[in-house]
Parts: C-alpha cells; structure tokens; sequence
C-alpha cells in the first residue's frame, strides 16, 4: 500500500441492519447522535496531514458503552448474527488512526470495564480490565509498593486495553523495552466475535499475537501484565550547546549502569518550544536538552557523568512533586503534540535508528536541513540500547514525505510509518502469520476493525466480511 490510499472494504452495512441491531441493544442506550459518533470515531490521526482527508468522514453509524463482561457478549453476539462490523476503542488517544470504524458499524467503547481484578504480592503481576487508566493503575499499585513496567506519554488518559493494543512502548522502555517484547503481556482474557462469543483465557504464548494488532483479532476483557518496583523518579533536564557531545551524552547515560526510566534528547528548536514545569529556566535558542528520569541513588554520579559530555544541569525535581506538565509529557509524543499544536503544518515520523545512527542523522540532516528536527529516545531493544526517534518534518506534500521514509530505510532505520492505517504498516514491518491465525480463531467472518490487518484482506481463502 502506498502513501493516500486505504484498503478497499465493502460498504457499511444498510441503515435497517443497524436500526436491528440498536433496538436489540436498546437497554444499553446506543448512541446515535452524530456529534458523539463523529467523537468516537476519531483519535490523534490529525497528526498525519496523509491520514487526515482519507479518515475524515470515515464514521461509526452506533456506538456503545460497555461496563460489564455480559454487555460485551451481548454487542460481540448481535453484531456477529447481524454482521455488523465492530471497532474497539479505549481513550481514543492513538495517532494512526487505530479506532477509527472503516466500515461503519458499531463503535464498542470499553472505558467502563475498569476494574483491577487482582495483584499478585509475591510476582507483582496484575490482571486488570482493558478500560483501566494507566494513571489509576499505578495510584492503586502505589499502595503495595508497585508500579506499570511501560507506559506511554499519554499516561493520564490512555487506558490499558488501547495501549496493549495499539501502543508500542514508551516512558520505562529504556529498562523494559517495548509491550511486544517477551515478557511484558503475561496473559489474556479474550472474547470471540461468534454468534456465540466464548471467553477464552490465553497464556502469554498465546496473547502474543492479538499484542499489538489494533483489536483486530478478539475483544481483550482483562490483561495480565508485569509490574516493577515503583521508584520516586527524579527528573532532570541538562542544557547542551554542542548537538555532538548531547547525543554521546544520551547514548553514553542509556548504556550506563545507572538506573534511568527515560531519556530524551531534544534538539534546540524543539526545546525552545515546549512548555517547561515551573521552576524550570526556559532555553537559549541554541540549547538541545536532554530529559532524564532518574532514581534518586543515580543523581550522586551526574556530576562527574555529565562534566565528561559538557552538559549542564538546569534543573531537577522529583516527578511527584511536579508543577506544570512533568517531563514524562515533553517526551514520546508529547513532544509532536506541543510542537505542532501552533504549526499544524509540520508533521513527524516514528523509526527506531541502526545502532550507530550517526551516519543516518548526518545524512538527513543535509538533505533536509532545518526542515527536519531531531527528537531522540533511548530505549532498549533485545537487551542492546538503541535509539527510537520521532523527528519533526515540514509537510511540504506527501512526496517528500515518502522521499524522507524511503531515504530513511536506505541508511538502515526501522519506520513505524504513522501516515499508514494498518497494523503490518504501522510497526510490525510485515504480516504476521500467527495475527492472521488469531483472527480465523477469534473473529471468524473479520468484523472486527475492518480493513486495519492486511494479512487477513491479503489472506488466500477469503471468505470473510473485511
Ligand atoms: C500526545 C500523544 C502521545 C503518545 N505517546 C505514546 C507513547 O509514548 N507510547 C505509545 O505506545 N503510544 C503513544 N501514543 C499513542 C496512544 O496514546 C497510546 O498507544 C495509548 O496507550 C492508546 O490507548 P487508548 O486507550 O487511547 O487506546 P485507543 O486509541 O482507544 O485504541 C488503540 C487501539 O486499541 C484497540 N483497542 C482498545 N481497546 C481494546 C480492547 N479492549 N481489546 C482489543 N483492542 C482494543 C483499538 O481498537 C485501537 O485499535 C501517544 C499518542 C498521543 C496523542
């Protein structure tokens, strides 16, 4: 698929299919009104000016608010009698348009299915609902001690069944590395789209294919996930007038023994632009900083650390005592929201660079000079640091853009291409047989999210509604 094009789907389904299935789901209040359809079928998308006209109009004809396990068989069954097709949703707070309905049909919003259903003391493992808040989840691990292993920048809003489902990593994947990698989802409890939905209970082996596939393959009902030892992070920011010795400072604190949660280097346009906690002194013009969150015990070895790369330290505070926005939302993309908010007219990309990405940030940055600024993240892959970056671009048309992609894969980065609707597309690089598989197991006729998986519309034997 290249660049402006979406996946031909057959029509939505005729309105009396839907006035069906609304009056058989009327003791659950679906929604109809076009202003709160038009509400439930969006997510960050804008963010994509490629995305933005082709997702436009497209729009949920009912959506419902789950909050019990029952409601949820009740939607799976009708909209699989009356082949209705049926989109997931969290916090709607994706940006490649994960939730938003191609086909039409029913929204199902899952928020109200939030409950923790239990913690392990001894292995800290948790099973929660999908439509717990990450931030709620954490406040309730607190209490023993606990925290999430990952979580996006997006914290405060996203709930845990989106971000298993759509999100990638974030704010802890310098320790943990990213949601797909093994060990971070331990389990599901899955509902099938059947006339009869069953519930089924997956092991980790088995979770790991509906990890990451935009609830296009089963309803996730609770998740079950590692948690860490919650630590009082320290944020700091260092000041950096050279863009060389910031990055080796950035790579060389990721590769250090210290323990760190996150570090993000920002070049100096980008810094000059964010909107810094109070107490925080607002960058020269010339200033790329580095974001650090530390453990209180590291910060003894920062001076010494840092004198070595010629940074400065500006300022810390420890992240609960924050005023204004933390740090955890200048970083991942926070960072593209606060700089596009007034220059919509920018866009970005997501790759994660080879491991010596300096010939690759010296190339793009002479072939697109100031039109490309840098944002860098240091996070861990296969126990090895690399860096991911979210660089911001001005959208001069689609392009340049797909010059800048093309250009960015001949020098050895992975793209995350968030101006893309599908799940292979948008991360996993390829179509994943055993996504496919799941789908056939668990969605039998391919209501669910229509035309986000392109292993199914691209399957051999079709034979599915997708
Ligand atoms: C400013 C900003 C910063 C962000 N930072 C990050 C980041 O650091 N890391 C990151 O990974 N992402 C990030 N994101 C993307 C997004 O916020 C996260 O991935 C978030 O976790 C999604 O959660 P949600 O509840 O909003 O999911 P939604 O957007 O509602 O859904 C995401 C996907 O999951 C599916 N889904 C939702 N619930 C279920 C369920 N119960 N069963 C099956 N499928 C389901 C939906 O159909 C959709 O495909 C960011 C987005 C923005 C706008």
């Amino acid at each position: 698929m290249t660049l402006s094009q979406l996946p031909e789907l057959p029509p939505p389904p005729p309105a009396a299919r839907i006035a069906e299935l609304a009056a058989e789901l009327a003791d659950l209040a679906p929604i109809q009104t076009a202003a709160e359809l038009e509400r439930l079928s969006r997510d960050f998308y804008a963010y994509s000016p490629v995305l933005s006209p082709l997702l436009a109009d497209r729009r949920a004809q009912l959506a419902v608010r789950a909050s019990n396990l029952e409601q949820v068989r009740r939607v799976a069954s009708a909209c699989a009698r009356l082949q209705v097709p049926l989109t997931l949703r969290g916090a709607g707070t994706g940006n490649y348009g994960q939730c938003v309905p191609l086909q039409g049909g029913l929204v199902l919003d899952l928020t109200g299915l939030k409950h923790l259903r239990s913690l392990d003391p001894a292995s800290g493992e948790l099973v929660a609902e999908p439509g717990c808040l990450l931030a709620d989840l954490d406040r309730q691990l607190a209490i023993h001690g606990r925290a999430l292993r990952l979580a996006p920048s997006t914290y405060r809003t996203a709930t845990l069944g989106g971000f298993i489902a759509g999100g990638a990593g974030g704010i802890g994947s310098l320790r943990w590395g990213f949601l797909r990698d093994p060990g971070n989802l331990l389990g599901l409890e899955v509902m099938t789209v059947e006339p009869e939905p069953r519930l089924l209970q997956l092991d980790a082996t088995a979770s790991q294919p509906l990890n990451h596939a935009y609830g296009t393959n089963g309803i996730l009902t609770a998740l079950r996930v590692p948690t860490c030892e919650a630590v009082a992070w320290q944020q700091l920011v260092l000041g950096f007038d050279d863009w060389t010795r910031a990055l080796a400072a950035l790579q060389g604190l990721a590769s250090s023994d210290l323990l760190l949660n996150n570090v993000t280097l920002l070049a100096a346009p980008l810094a000059a632009a964010m909107p810094w906690p109070a107490g925080c002194p607002a960058p020269t013009a010339a200033e790329h900083r580095l974001l650090l969150l530390a453990a209180p015990e590291s910060l003894a070895d920062h001076p010494q650390l840092l004198g070595a790369w010629g940074g400065e330290l500006l300022w810390q505070e420890a992240q609960a005592a924050s005023r204004g926005l933390p740090l955890r939302e200048l970083c991942w993309n926070h960072t593209t929201l606060h700089w596009r908010g007034p220059r919509p007219d920018w866009t970005y990309l997501q790759l994660l660079l080879p491991p010596d990405p300096r010939p690759l940030l010296a190339a793009l940055q002479q072939r697109w000079g100031d039109d490309l600024l840098w944002h860098l993240e240091a996070v861990r892959q296969h126990g090895e640091v690399r860096l991911s970056a979210l660089p911001l671009l001005r959208f001069t048309g689609p392009e340049a853009l797909t010059a800048l992609i093309e250009q960015c894969r001949d020098l050895g980065a992975l793209v995350f291409d968030p101006h893309q609707v599908t799940v292979e597309e948008g991360g996993l690089g390829g179509i994943d047989a055993a996504q496919v598989a799941a789908k056939a197991l668990y969605d039998p006729a391919g209501l669910l999210n229509p035309g986000k998986l392109r292993g199914w519309l691209e399957r051999p034997q079709s034979g599915g509604s997708d």
